[in-house]
């Protein structure tokens, strides 16, 4: 720390991210990217988009609002687009939160975000299955972050379960991270229009393959949208650049593709699945393009480090109620594969 960093920022705990070497020696199965590459129209789009640079980047992204408002069947004013869906949850938190509420286990970012704007936060526990209690949002006491698929664990909320949340809290936004919804979830998109104090985040980064592009859209009423706006323009008006734009676009205009990925990733999903609990593995009921596995026969910590060594990545959580699981990413039906091998291999060791 340098003698200059200011008094504020002196007890922030940065989020910490999977690793990301670049080497490619490793199946990388850590971070819930997408094992497919972009759509044939994103990378196309961007080597176009290359030619323009010199020019800055549309701080209204036109072109892309238009073609998402179609695809989700919104009004134009009522979508954002953010440098990766983390942006959304940033602007969000500025503009609306006074204090927060969202699960303990979920995505590490949310307490980031709390503490860097020294909001008072709880973190409510899930129950000992890792599923959600509604009723532990009913009661206005600040803006409520719900990840929807639920990160770490894949667990999903029904629409009804969070309209009763919309509806027991009508003086805060409710944000519903959808960063997972499109492997098996249900969208709260179609919601908008009846809440106003619902605002939705989903990511181009997993489902469309794009982690490397960094696109987040938020959809919500517009009077939400334009507080957002507010907040961009006063921050990053050129948040999203002109390659990542036009991939953005590239990615909406190829839908078979995505969703034939969405149907693979979920398939595979329930491949692993089956595969680990013959092996005595429990897995969380995960709508998410992961699973989240524990064995009796090894921890967490342990089997996480041996299939390093093997060059598979998975991530461990040191977080008390989950350090005996690894969460895996859903990959390719080949590394999925490999991944079993692995810890057969791991396992027969032990024995
Ligand atoms: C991956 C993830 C994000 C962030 O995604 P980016 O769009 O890549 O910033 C947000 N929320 C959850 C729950 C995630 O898992």
């Amino acid at each position: 720390m340098s003698v200059f960093f200011a008094e504020r920022n002196k007890t922030l705990e940065p989020y910490t991210p999977g690793e990301q070497p670049r080497e490619q020696k490793y199946i990388k199965l850590n971070t819930n990217e997408s094992p497919f590459e972009p759509a044939h129209l994103v990378k196309e789009y961007v080597a176009c988009a290359g030619e323009q640079l010199q020019l800055y980047s549309d701080p209204t992204l036109g072109p892309l609002v238009k073609e998402a408002a179609e695809y989700y069947k919104v009004n134009e004013n009522e979508l954002i687009f953010t440098n990766g869906s983390d942006e959304i949850l940033n602007f969000a938190v500025m503009a609306f939160a006074e204090e927060l509420r969202f699960p303990d286990i979920t995505y590490g970012f949310y307490p980031v975000y709390a503490n860097l704007y020294h909001l008072p936060y709880k973190e409510v526990p899930v129950k000992d299955d890792f599923t959600i209690d509604v009723e532990n949002y009913f009661g206005n006491d600040g803006m409520i972050i719900l990840a929807n698929p639920n990160a770490i664990t894949g667990i999903a909320l029904t629409v009804e379960d969070i309209r009763k949340v919309l509806e027991q809290n009508p003086n805060h936004v409710v944000l519903v991270d959808e960063a997972y919804v499109d492997f098996g979830g249900e969208s709260c998109v179609p919601l908008i229009k009846e809440y106003n104090n619902l605002l939705v985040a989903q990511t181009f980064s997993k489902s469309r393959s794009m982690a490397g592009a960094r696109l987040g859209v938020g959809i919500g009423n517009k009077k939400l949208i334009e507080d957002l706006n507010t907040i961009k323009f006063s921050t990053n008006p050129y948040n999203v650049n002109t390659m990542t734009m036009w991939a953005g676009i590239g990615a909406l205009r190829e839908q078979e593709y995505f969703e034939k990925n969405c149907r693979v990733i979920s398939e595979n999903r329930s491949w692993l699945k089956e595969q680990l609990e013959k092996r005595n593995f429990t897995l969380t009921p995960s709508k998410a393009n992961f699973v989240l596995a524990k064995s009796d026969a090894i921890q967490g910590m342990v089997l996480y480090e041996k299939l390093k060594e093997k060059g598979i990545l998975v991530r461990h959580f040191g977080k008390k109620r989950i350090k005996d699981y690894i969460r895996i990413t859903i990959g390719s039906k080949e590394q999925m594969r490999c991944l079993v091998t692995a810890i057969d291999e791991i396992l027969g060791e032990r024995t």
